[in-house]
């Protein structure tokens, strides 16, 4: 397979990060309180070591098998891994061996389910609630009226720290039509950080991707999720 070369990988992840301080300096916001997350799906062990190498601490994995396959052979110091795609109850106790975080938490099972592994494992993790802003009924999520009943209702998964929202917006969407979304995330996430609980602590509103991150930091995302940007070897 062909190689992603590290000065490459270097130019990108430099790019990528002038880029969102740019966005964030334009909002009025710091640079530093948007964290890049490496998406690193199909993205071979070695050039993610080479990352880790030129500064990337934070990577997302979107699917519990070719994280394991990978999971050896990563350079982990320093290394935060967080989950990012649809996740399968029988897959939870896996995950929370190799992920500090799973951001994509969208059902009360699923969360019933990470609680049962955590107390097993006698650890805890974070969550962040993924929402589906656009209501596209090809993504999982919960619906932006449903969220403070869901919230409520994870008071009780102690070995969850429900830190963060996340989106993904639908695909193919005029910039005006994502900065629509971005700003109606920001409103909920705004609304939801009144409310504060025990272990519910929301700081975190993860959204934006290769396409549109910059819009997503004008809005006040906290995490963009970067891939294609960082890794793709057509370019
Ligand atoms: C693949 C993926 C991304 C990154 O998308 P790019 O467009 O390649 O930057 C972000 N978030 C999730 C949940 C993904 O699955």
């Amino acid at each position: 397979m062909e190689k992603l070369l590290s000065s490459e990988l270097e130019t990108r992840i430099k790019a990528v990060r002038y880029n969102i301080a740019a966005a964030a300096a334009k909002s009025g916001r710091e640079s530093a309180d948007v964290r890049l997350l490496a998406v690193t799906k199909h993205v071979p062990a070695e050039t993610i070591n080479a990352a880790r190498a030129l500064g990337i601490d934070l990577i997302g994995e979107n699917r519990e098998q070719s994280l394991g396959e990978k999971y050896g052979e990563l350079e982990r110091c320093g290394l935060e891994i967080h989950f990012i795609g649809h996740l399968q109850k029988n897959k939870a106790k896996s995950v929370i061996k190799m992920a500090s975080c799973v951001q994509s938490l969208d059902s009360i099972a699923l969360a019933a389910e990470l609680e049962r592994q955590c107390v097993a494992a006698d650890k805890s993790i974070s969550a962040f609630i993924e929402v589906n802003i656009g209501k596209d009924p090809n993504k999982s999520g919960i619906d932006p009226e449903a969220l403070a009943g869901f919230i409520e209702s994870l008071r009780e998964y102690r070995h969850l720290s429900i830190d963060g929202l996340m989106t993904i917006l639908p695909f193919g969407l005029s910039d005006l039509q994502n900065e629509r979304y971005f700003s109606k995330m920001h409103e909920l996430y705004v609304d939801i950080r009144a409310e504060n609980r025990d272990n519910i602590d929301i700081h975190e509103l993860s959204m934006g991707m290769s396409l549109d991150y910059m819009q997503a930091v004008k809005h006040g995302s906290t995490i963009v999720r970067i891939g294609t940007a960082l890794f793709s070897l057509q370019r």
